[in-house]
């Protein structure tokens, strides 16, 4: 038996008992006669002693074992006279009889403590080693219960878990495909899933009215800190069902884990309509953890003189609360270059103080009466001592500009608190999104999405100027501005499909070719469904307070988008490429 405990079980109530823990050597240190051994497993750390008084031969051993040895200890639970009050095992300790070293390490290239000293690289090429550090490994296992926890749920409420293909057809829709040589079919490929949305659309026409899996999906996509090639979805699907019916089944899977998994009780989500949330927050994932909500003060601002706010389609505002004391003009001037870095693009901004005594300072002072100002403030809802922040120009350009502004200010005021949570349901999307450049309309969820039922007709019938305001029923979750999952009710009827793919600007030979199996299906039956999938690494990032996915992930790829662990991509010989029908045949 190499243990009969774990490192993180014995407590007061052991005191007395005989044990055998394994694990590795977190520590090792001598203190007068005696040498003290921090033992860390999964579960936690085990302090054994040692004393050189009582058996100088295995103390001796004891000092001679490195930072990561795996070795089994037998001894007796005692308690300690020196508790240590920040572990669960902190209250005893085990004086040790026997000790066998399993297996020797080498000095590991970094400390395994709660912070390392190790980059990330060395990290990820040493992933197993990361992997025992307390905050890498408590997020795995926070993973672990999170999946439990999400297919009992579902389970329960009779979804089925249904496995779909990884080696599918590639399409052009959506974002790039990793693609994959099919050597049986020489010059011919499949594709990676983006996700199984065909898939479980087709199941729903097989008649399994609910379905989820917690599923591998792969985007060819040029990689950020919160973005992998190959990610997971809990990807979810429903016969029968209204689009607020869908929203209730998965209000309550997050309501669940979130009560279940970190102990919040989230209220109930509110929707807000896609246009309410670019008006308000030029964002179509707003954080709303602050308010800081958009003023239009256009009609207020133009026609006054001031060129730059007459050329502008909008004068838009958010009024910073208690700011007029707090910004000198030097942290106003910074903050314009913020805005003008060309992440954010703005080519300038105007700002408004309301003094605590009732005066106005603004850098548009010499073109705007006190009077005017106020009327500004009051349209934005100022008090005095509070800053309005003005940007103008294109609409749409506009409204993101001043969406970035407003989450730096959000962040520089600490508004935006990790463990405090604000879920938010965006609902009527536009269906489809035109393209100037290439002068086409791509969808904005998918091409399965279906229009909003009162908008069938004009979609159907309608002209190309009609088709920019058609709204789809498709809805994102939203959490502290992290779009956690998205999905819609989709076409169920061949006739629409069609049409859709008609105005996404594929030919009929385009759309049987890549989606015909779907449209066939179609014709055989299709109960009106929907679903959505949530973005689980993501959605664990953000129970947990983070954004960073990486570590919800065993093993992630950096951000070229490679394994260093086990270096892939690499290179393969020339006879497995000939294999595959892909060898540079010489002119
Ligand atoms: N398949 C969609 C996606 O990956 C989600 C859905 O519509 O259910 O975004």
């Amino acid at each position: 038996m190499y243990r009969n405990f774990t490192c993180g079980a014995l407590r007061m109530d052991h005191v007395g008992q005989e044990v055998v823990l394994s694990g590795w050597v977190q520590a090792n240190r001598e203190f007068g006669g005696l040498t003290f051994i921090d033992l860390r497993d999964r579960y936690g750390i085990t302090q054994l002693v040692f004393n050189m008084d009582d058996d100088p031969k295995l103390c001796k051993h004891a000092q001679e074992l490195g930072r990561e040895y795996v070795i089994q200890a037998s001894g007796i639970v005692r308690e300690r006279s020196n508790k240590n009050p920040n572990r669960s095992t902190g209250d005893i300790e085990i004086e040790v009889q026997n000790l066998h070293i399993l297996s020797a390490s080498k000095v590991p290239p970094f400390t395994i403590e709660q912070d390392s000293d190790g980059g990330d690289d060395l990290r990820m090429k040493y992933r197993y080693l990361d992997m025992r550090r307390k905050p890498v490994k408590e997020k795995i296992m926070f993973r672990s219960r999170a999946a439990f926890e999400v297919r009992q749920y579902l389970t329960k409420q009779k979804f089925l878990e249904i496995e779909t293909p990884c080696l599918i057809k590639s399409t052009p829709e959506g974002a790039r495909d990793f693609v994959v040589p099919s050597r049986m079919n020489p010059g011919q490929f499949y594709a990676l899933p983006q996700s199984p949305q065909t898939f479980k659309q087709i199941l729903m026409v097989a008649g399994f009215d609910r379905y989820f899996q917690i599923v591998k999906c792969f985007r060819d996509e040029d990689l950020r800190a919160d973005r992998q090639p190959e990610f997971t979805q809990i990807d979810c699907e429903m016969s029968f069902v209204t689009r607020d019916e869908i929203l209730d089944v998965f209000e309550g899977l997050t309501k669940h884990i979130f009560s279940i998994l970190i102990d919040v009780d989230l209220p109930d989500f509110p929707k807000m309509s896609y246009d309410d949330a670019m008006r308000l927050y030029g964002s179509d994932k707003p954080d709303t953890r602050f308010d800081m909500t958009f003023s239009d003060l256009s009609d207020a601002a133009k026609g006054h003189g001031f060129a730059v706010f007459d050329q502008s389609e909008v004068v838009l505002a958010i009024c910073v609360p208690k700011l007029s004391d707090q910004y000198s003009n030097k942290d106003i001037n910074k903050l314009t270059d913020w805005v003008k870095r060309p992440q954010v693009g703005a080519k300038g901004m105007v700002y408004v103080k309301w003094n605590g005594d009732g005066s106005f300072k603004s850098s548009v002072g010499k073109f705007y009466s006190d009077e005017q100002l106020r009327t500004w403030c009051e349209i934005a809802g100022a008090s005095p001592r509070d800053m309005l922040l003005i940007l103008s120009g294109e609409k749409d350009i506009t409204r993101k500009q001043l969406g970035e502004l407003r989450l730096e200010m959000g962040r520089r005021l600490d508004l935006m608190d990790p463990h405090s949570f604000r879920p938010l349901w965006v609902v009527d999307f536009p269906l489809l999104e035109w393209d100037p450049e290439v002068e086409r309309f791509h969808a904005m969820h998918h091409p399965f999405t279906a229009p909003k039922t009162e908008d069938i007709d004009k979609m159907l019938k309608g002209d190309h100027e009609t088709m920019k305001s058609l709204r789809a029923d498709a809805y994102d979750l939203v959490i502290n501005g992290a779009e956690i999952s998205g999905g819609s009710i989709r076409i169920h009827n061949r006739a629409l499909q069609e049409k859709n793919f008609k105005l996404l600007g594929f030919s009929e030979t385009e759309a049987e070719d890549q989606f015909g199996f779907l449209m066939g299906a179609f014709e055989y039956g299709a109960p009106p469904h929907g679903g959505i999938a949530f973005g689980f690494d993501r959605l664990c990032a953000v129970m947990m307070g983070t954004s960073s996915i990486r570590d919800f992930i065993a093993f992630p790829k950096n951000n070229m988008g490679r394994d260093v662990m086990i270096d892939a991509p690499s290179p393969v010989d020339a006879h497995q490429l000939d294999e595959l029908g892909l060898m540079m045949k010489p002119q």
